[in-house]
């Protein structure tokens, strides 16, 4: 049974979404940070949402600890599986931001259409596409997890950049080029582009 004819929608009785943004006094968005990994995605993440904290925002990350581990642990990294990941985490997210949370996404996303399915579950209005931006071999410089060490040694299948690609962006809402700014200035950059999106009206 594929359980679509039992689902009775009941948004209508539901508290809504102005109503939890004015209670946060915010606006909820999801800030979807791709790149390599290694490339500043979960540093950036993390220093972001410190000091939106300190100004009174309320927010969440997603990332691989709280959601490969546990939603998605049965997916791996097949191009069907990232597909399925991207999906998934997309809509968990949309959720936070219709609550109105600022949401701190942090995938690789490699791939374009995946980074389109993102921004098409999500909604175009609430979705702020962010590219974290450091070459591989910068990436394996920092090498901060051990992962491209790993991944020389053929121990990490389909090693995004390495045996499974990743697409450059065309035009990202914002680029953050990691090898050029210090971690500082890269959030600094974000936090710019950001706060006015999550400012209550
Ligand atoms: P990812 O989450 O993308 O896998 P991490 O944030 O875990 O990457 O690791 C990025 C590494 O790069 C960290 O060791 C961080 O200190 C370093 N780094 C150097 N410059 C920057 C920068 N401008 N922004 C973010 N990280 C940077």
């Amino acid at each position: 049974m594929s359980g679509g004819d039992n689902i009775h929608p009941v948004f209508d009785r539901m508290l809504g979404r102005q109503v939890k943004e004015a209670r946060l006094g915010q606006r909820g968005i999801v800030i979807w940070l791709y790149g390599l990994s290694g490339s500043g995605k979960s540093t950036i993440a993390i220093a972001l949402e410190r000091r939106l904290a300190d100004e009174g925002f309320f927010t969440q990350i997603l990332d691989g600890d709280n959601i490969r581990s546990g939603l998605n642990r049965n997916l791996g990294f097949s191009d069907e599986d990232r597909t399925e990941n991207i999906r998934r985490i997309a809509e968990v997210a949309k959720l936070f931001a219709q609550a109105g949370v600022v949401t701190l996404t942090s995938f690789i996303t490699p791939r374009r259409d995946l980074r389109e399915l993102a921004r098409e579950v999500v909604g175009a209005e609430d979705f702020c596409e962010v590219y974290v931006e450091a070459s591989f071999a910068a990436c394996a410089e920092r090498d901060p997890k051990g992962l491209y060490a790993k991944a020389a040694g053929g121990g990490v299948s389909q090693f995004t950049g390495k045996d499974s690609a990743f697409e450059e962006p065309e035009a990202p809402d914002l680029r953050i080029p990691t090898e050029h700014l210090s971690v500082e200035d890269a959030v600094e950059l974000l936090y710019q582009h950001v706060i006015r999106r999550i400012q209550p009206n």
